[in-house]
């Protein structure tokens, strides 16, 4: 059967010799593993077809498994996510969270426009860390650990200062934090951000600017929730620790 899907390449692999094996994030179609013949020759029509975090229309022939490429026109190929270390680090973490922490069910379409306005924001310059954190919120949404920031998530009290309990997905009052031995207490400012990240669709998000403080406590808020709920060794997460140890 032939597909012709908006796809933007997740990850790729060599395959045999000069070939290639791109996992794309379709439109339509969730995701799909797709041969690319001669991706690796100089001349190759399709080689940048099969380049990471490209955006494009595939068309593939498939009758089970893998699909084999037929044709492909770029629609955006991103290149400067691969020539911008930073960049590419950000960029690489986002397609490996598709690729790794999305079961299939939950690849649909609109995971696919939140991934494509994640690349489009990296390369546009808002700001990485933002961009990534609120693209970690839809991973967690989709895959159903949305986490619930309205109350108190053991008594229903809205007011006072906050922690967020991950196990109990969402946030605990000053009275109940103690039954959650791993609750993080949150700032005013960083809790105002955790529910931006929950409501925003990434297509809205502008040029936001955060003060360090605030950045360094939405790091371990973040990163508990996704230890708690995604737990995946990446290694793109590891590279992007190295990166913030050594502040390259
Ligand atoms: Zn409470």
């Amino acid at each position: 059967m032939q597909y012709r899907v908006e796809g933007i390449v997740i990850r790729s692999t060599d395959y045999g010799e000069g070939n290639k094996i791109v996992t794309l994030l379709t439109n339509t179609n969730g995701k799909a593993g797709v041969v690319v013949r001669g991706a690796k020759k100089l001349k190759s029509r399709h080689g940048s077809l099969s380049q990471l975090f490209t955006h494009g229309e595939y068309l593939f022939f498939r009758s089970s498994g893998l699909g084999t490429l037929t044709h492909g026109e770029i629609i955006e190929s991103h290149h400067v996510l691969r020539e911008q270390l930073d960049l590419a680090a950000y960029a690489s973490y986002a397609a490996e969270l598709v690729d790794r922490a999305l079961q299939e069910e939950d690849a649909g379409a609109f995971m696919f426009e939140q991934l494509k306005a994640c690349l489009g924001s990296l390369a546009e310059g808002k700001d990485p860390l933002v961009t990534t954190q609120l693209f970690e919120m839809k991973i967690l949404q989709a895959a159903g650990y949305g986490p619930d920031f309205s109350a108190c998530a053991s008594c229903g009290n809205a007011a006072g200062p906050m922690a967020l309990t991950a196990r109990s997905g969402g946030i605990l009052c000053g009275r109940c934090a103690y039954k959650d031995p791993q609750a993080l207490p949150l700032s005013e400012s960083a809790l105002k951000l955790l529910r931006v990240y929950q409501g925003m669709d990434l297509r809205r998000l502008g040029n936001v600017q955060l003060k360090d403080e605030t950045k360094q406590e939405l790091k371990k808020a973040m990163r508990l929730l996704m230890d708690t709920h995604i737990g995946l060794p990446l290694k793109s997460r590891a590279f992007l620790d190295q990166m913030d140890k050594y502040s390259i």
